[in-house]
């Protein structure tokens, strides 16, 4: 015997309403049959708003969109909110901070480290 498939007819809630072919006797579902086809933590959450996305935990960052290198990923309105320009940030070492206690060393530090390493 070979391999059998059975379309399921879903509706917008995710509940199967039909098994099988309309030729070969389908059946009617009466009770409904509630399918977790999009469990929602295969999602990612966002990290602005908390909100989940519709980006699976799956999904490689080089074919997200909305990601954020070394932050993680934000939803699609957090994303669209910001403009392009308001979406680019650089890091710094943390120590920065601590170690330039001068405002303008610090400023020149980071300016030297945004040239150095972007
Ligand atoms: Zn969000």
């Amino acid at each position: 015997m070979g391999e059998h498939h059975v379309p399921l007819q879903i509706d917008e809630n995710n509940n199967v309403t039909k098994v099988g072919h309309d030729m070969g006797g389908s059946y009617e579902i009466k009770e409904a049959v509630q399918l977790e086809l999009f469990p929602n933590d295969i999602f990612e959450d966002c990290i602005l708003c908390g909100e989940k996305t519709t980006t699976l935990k799956t999904t490689h960052v080089d074919f997200r969109t909305g990601y954020i290198e070394g932050a993680g990923q934000l939803c699609r309105e957090c994303y669209m909110k910001g403009s392009s320009e308001g979406r680019e940030h650089i890091s710094i070492p943390k120590h920065f901070v601590k170690t330039y206690s001068n405002n303008a060393e610090l400023g020149e530090r980071v300016r030297r480290y945004y040239y150095d390493n972007y």
